[in-house]
C-alpha cells in the first residue's frame, strides 16, 4: 500500500549535487514527490510503498555525491499530502537559495575515467570531471558556486557539454567545470627548445624527459609542483638544490596501488585513506630503506596515489612505478600558484614547465596524514579537506581565530561550526604572510562572515597576534598549549574538565617562560598548570629548535654542572670547543636563555647526544630520526622523577650519558628514550587523577606527531582505564591551534 513519507537528511549536503542526486535516484525508483533544501540539510517528500521506500533511502545512502557527508537519515510517515504529478526539485520558503556550503576539491572518478577513453569529445582531455569529481575549493572564487564564480569562467561551454550541464538526468548536470577538448582549459609545455600544445605530444615528451632523470615542474590541482623520477637518486639531489638544499622528505606519487604496496607496507586503514576522493598523502613504513634523497634517511615515506586525470595520462606513458612529487615552492614560501612567475622560477632549474590555462584560485597544498591505532590523523589539512568544517557543541559565530605563527591555519566560527584554512605557511615570510591576509579576506567572502570577536595567541611577536590586535575589535588571547588541548576538546564536543598533555615545541607560557611540556588541569573555559617538565634554559631563544647541539649542552649542563665538558661524548668531539664555551658562558650569564619547559627541545637534546643530529636541515629532523631508529620490540626505560608537580629527565640523561661513553646502540637508547616519556606522562597522569579524581586524558601538541609516542601512550592510558582523546580531525601541531583558539574564545565569551 502506498503512503506519504518524509526523509530529512541532515550533513553536508549543499553544493555537492545532492538534490539532482535525489532526483535522478527519484526516477529510477518510478517515485513521485519533492526534494528542498532546508537550513539542516535536505527535505524529501515520496509517495510509495514500503519496499520502494527502502531501495530508495538505501541508495541515498550508499550511492550519494562522494562530496556529500550524510550525518543522518531520518524517514517518518507523514499525513497526505496534494498528490504528486511527478518528481521535482522544490525552491524552498524556509532557506535563502544561497547555498554556502563549499566542497573540498575530488580525485577524478571512475566514470570519467571511463569517458576519456571513449567519449568522442574528451578522447585523453585532462580537465575530464563531473558533478561527482573535479576540482572545486581551487577554482572558485565567491558563491554562490556557478560558473561565473568560478575559474572556469573564461571558458564557453560548447553545445555538447552544455547539453550535459542542463540535463538533469545526466551526470554533469551543473557541473561547473565541465569542459571537454573542443571548449576547456588545455595543457602547454614550455622547454628551452619549444613550446608544446598538443596534450598526445606533451605526454610523450615529458615521460622521456622523467625517465631519463629530468625535472619537470608541474601544474597541480592547488599549486606548481616539481617532479622526478622518485628511485634517480640524482635527479631528487637536483631538485633539492633547486629548492636551496631544503631537506624535507619529498612526497611520492605511486602509479597505482600494486606499485605502492612494493614500496611501503600498507594497512586496510592506510588503504581505505590512500584511495579516498580526498586522495592525501599518507605516511607510510617503506619495505626497505629508499635513497636519503628521496626521503632523508627516514624509516617512512610520504606516499599519495594519482588523483587529477593529467597524473593517470602521465602514468600511462610512463615505465617508471613512482614520481617525486614535493610543492613547487623555494624555501619557505607559499607554494607557487602563478604561471608567469612559475615560469620564470623554474623555467631555468627546470628542463620544462607544464602548464594549463585555468587560474588556481584558492591555493592548497597537498594534504599529509597518518595512521596510528587504526584512526587517521593529520600531519597536515589541505587538499580534499578544507573547507569541510569541523562540527562543534557550541555556538562560536562570527569569532575570526588568528591561528598561531608556524603551520598557521585560521578559523573561522559559523554557527556550531569551525570552518578552518588550508595550511598557511610559517607568517615570518613576507609572502606568507600576505597569502594569510589574503585567504582570511577570501574566507570572509566566500562563507560570508564578518568578525566580531578576534581569538589570538598569547605570544606579542606572532604575525598573527599582530594582526588580531590590528583589526579593531576584541580580542581574547588564548595560551599557546591550552589551545592545543581545547582543539582536542573542541572536536570530540566534550564539554568537561579533563588532564590535558601538552606536549610540543614552544609556546608563550602566562609566566613568560617558553612551555612545551605541560599538565593541565582544563577545559574550554580555563586551565590550571599542574605539572610540567623541568625548566632548562633554551640557549638562544629560538635558534635553539634548527640546533639541536644547543639543547644537548643544556640538559647536560643542568644534569652534571659543566663537568660534563670532561666527558668523553662522541658528539662533543665534533663541536667547536670556543662556541660551547661562549654557550655556557651565556647559560650562566643568563643571556639570550629563557627557561624552557619543551618537550621538543627534549627530543633535539636527545638526538644530539647520541650523535644522531646535531643541526636540522629541516623542521624536528633530529626527533624524526630518531623515532625512525627505535629498536622494536624493546621494552627497556630509563628512570624519571616526579615530584611537587615537576617532572625531571636528569635521572635519564645521567643513564643515557653512560650508555653513550659505554657504546650502546643507538637503536636501544632511541627505544629506551621514547618509552622513558611514555611511561612518564602515564605517571603524571595517575598522580594528577589520584587527586582530582578526573580520569579522561586529552593528547595534543607537536610531539604526538611522533607515531611511536602516539601509539603507546594512548594504549597504556587506555590500559590503565583513563579515556583518552586525541586529535582525528585537525591536527595535533599548530596546524590545529586555530580551532583550540575558536572553542577558547567562544566558550569565555559567553561565560562574561
Ligand atoms: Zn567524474
Ligand atoms: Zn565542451
Ligand atoms: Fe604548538
Amino acid at each position: 500500500m502506498k503512503k506519504y513519507f518524509q526523509i530529512k537528511v541532515a550533513g553536508l549536503v549543499q553544493g555537492v549535487g545532492f538534490r539532482p542526486f535525489v532526483y535522478r535516484m527519484a526516477i529510477k525508483h518510478k517515485l513521485s514527490g519533492t526534494v528542498e533544501n532546508r537550513n539542516d540539510g535536505v527535505k524529501i517528500v515520496v509517495y510509495t510503498d514500503e519496499k520502494t521506500l527502502q531501495d530508495f533511502v538505501q541508495d541515498i545512502n550508499t550511492s550519494a555525491p562522494p562530496a556529500s557527508m550524510i550525518f543522518s537519515v531520518d524517514v517518518t510517515e507523514i499525513a497526505a499530502v496534494n498528490p504528486f504529478s511527478d518528481f521535482s526539485i522544490v525552491k524552498s520558503a524556509s532557506v535563502s537559495e544561497e547555498v554556502t556550503e563549499v566542497s573540498p576539491d575530488i580525485a577524478v572518478c571512475s566514470d570519467c575515467m571511463e569517458d576519456i577513453a571513449s567519449q568522442p569529445n574528451r578522447i585523453k582531455y585532462p580537465f575530464v570531471n563531473c558533478t561527482n569529481c573535479g576540482p572545486r575549493f581551487t577554482i572558485i572564487t565567491d558563491l554562490p558556486y556557478d560558473r561565473e564564480k568560478t575559474s572556469m569562467h573564461p571558458f564557453v561551454m560548447c553545445d555538447q557539454c552544455k547539453k550535459e550541464y542542463t540535463d538533469i538526468l545526466d551526470r554533469r548536470f551543473h557541473a561547473q567545470p565541465v569542459a571537454c577538448n573542443d571548449c576547456g582549459p588545455q595543457y602547454t609545455m614550455k622547454s628551452t627548445a619549444q613550446s608544446e600544445t598538443n596534450i598526445e605530444d606533451i605526454l610523450t615528451h615529458a615521460a622521456r624527459l622523467l625517465e631519463q632523470g629530468d625535472v619537470l615542474a608541474i601544474k597541480g590541482l592547488g599549486g606548481y609542483f616539481i617532479c622526478c623520477d622518485a628511485q634517480n637518486e640524482q635527479a631528487c639531489l637536483r631538485i633539492r638544490n633547486m629548492k636551496n638544499r631544503d631537506g624535507k622528505p619529498f612526497a611520492v606519487m605511486f602509479r597505482d596501488m600494486e606499485s605502492l604496496s612494493k614500496f611501503a607496507k600498507v594497512s586496510d586503514a592506510e588503504k581505505e585513506l590512500l584511495t579516498s576522493w580526498r586522495r592525501p598523502i599518507v605516511l607510510l613504513k617503506q619495505r626497505e630503506m629508499s635513497h636519503p634523497a628521496l626521503n632523508s634517511g627516514l624509516d617512512r615515506i610520504g606516499c599519495m596515489l594519482p588523483y587529477m586525470p593529467f597524473h593517470y595520462l602521465l602514468f600511462d606513458k610512463l615505465q617508471l612505478p613512482a614520481l617525486v612529487m614535493t610543492s613547487g615552492n623555494i624555501s619557505e614560501e607559499p607554494i607557487i600558484i602563478d604561471d608567469s612567475l612559475a615560469e620564470s622560477t623554474f623555467g631555468p632549474l627546470t628542463s620544462g614547465v607544464l602548464s594549463y590555462n585555468r587560474a588556481i584560485a584558492n591555493r592548497c597544498d597537498d594534504s599529509v596524514l597518518f595512521v596510528v591505532n587504526e584512526k587517521a590523523r593529520f600531519i597536515r589539512r589541505s587538499r580534499g579537506y578544507v573547507p569541510n568544517p569541523v562540527r562543534l557543541s557550541i555556538d562560536v559565530e562570527g569569532i575570526l581565530a588568528t591561528g598561531p605563527e608556524l603551520k598557521n591555519t585560521f578559523a573561522l566560527g559559523k554557527g556550531q561550526q569551525a570552518i578552518l584554512s588550508q595550511h598557511i605557511g610559517d607568517l615570518k615570510n613576507l609572502e606568507t604572510f600576505e597569502f594569510y591576509t589574503e585567504t582570511i579576506e577570501r574566507f570572509s567572502k566566500l562563507f560570508r562572515f564578518k568578525p566580531k570577536l578576534i581569538a589570538s595567541d598569547l605570544h606579542p611577536d606572532y604575525m598573527s597576534t599582530a594582526f588580531a590586535d590590528g583589526l579593531n575589535l576584541p580580542v581574547i588571547r588564548v595560551q599557546h598549549h591550552h589551545a592545543h588541548i581545547a582543539s582536542c576538546l573542541a572536536e570530540a564536543q566534550y564539554d568537561g574538565k579533563v588532564i590535558g598533555v601538552s606536549f610540543d615545541g614552544t609556546g608563550l607560557g602566562d609566566d613568560q617562560a617558553i612551555w612545551g611540556g605541560e599538565f593541565l588541569l582544563c577545559d574550554l573555559a580555563g586551565y590550571e598548570r599542574i605539572a610540567h617538565l623541568e625548566y632548562v634554559p633554551l640557549p638562544g631563544g629560538d635558534h635553539a629548535a634548527k640546533e639541536p647541539w644547543r639543547m644537548a649542552i643544556s640538559y647536560l649542563n643542568a644534569t652534571f654542572g659543566d663537568a660534563f665538558m670532561g666527558f668523553d661524548l662522541p658528539f662533543l668531539r665534533t663541536l667547536d670547543r670556543k662556541k660551547v664555551n661562549l654557550l655556557l658562558q651565556g647559560i650562566t650569564q643568563g643571556l639570550n636563555c629563557p627557561p624552557t619547559s619543551s618537550a621538543g627541545r627534549l627530543f633535539d637534546a636527545v638526538s644530539a647526544l647520541t650523535g644522531i643530529c646535531l643541526t636540522h636541515s629541516f623542521e624536528a629532523e633530529g626527533p624524526m630520526l630518531l623515532e625512525a631508529m627505535i629498536k622494536k620490540d624493546c621494552q627497556e626505560t630509563y628512570p624519571h622523577e616526579y615530584k611537587n608537580g615537576i617532572l625531571s629527565f636528569s635521572p635519564m640523561i645521567m643513564e643515557m650519558v653512560n650508555d653513550v661513553l659505554f657504546k650502546t646502540p643507538s637503536e636501544i637508547i632511541a627505544a629506551r628514550f621514547h618509552n622513558t616519556l611514555i611511561n612518564s606522562i602515564v605517571d603524571v597522569c595517575e598522580s594528577i587523577a589520584a587527586t582530582s579524581g578526573l580520569r579522561t586524558v586529552a593528547l595534543s601538541g607537536g610531539v604526538f606527531m611522533n607515531a611511536y609516542i602516539l601509539e603507546h601512550t594512548e594504549k597504556q592510558l587506555i590500559q590503565q582505564g583513563f579515556r583518552v582523546l586525541t586529535n582525528t580531525q585537525v591536527p595535533a601541531n599548530d596546524g590545529g591551534i586555530a580551532l583550540g583558539q575558536l572553542a577558547v574564545a567562544a566558550t569565555i565569551s559567553q561565560l562574561k
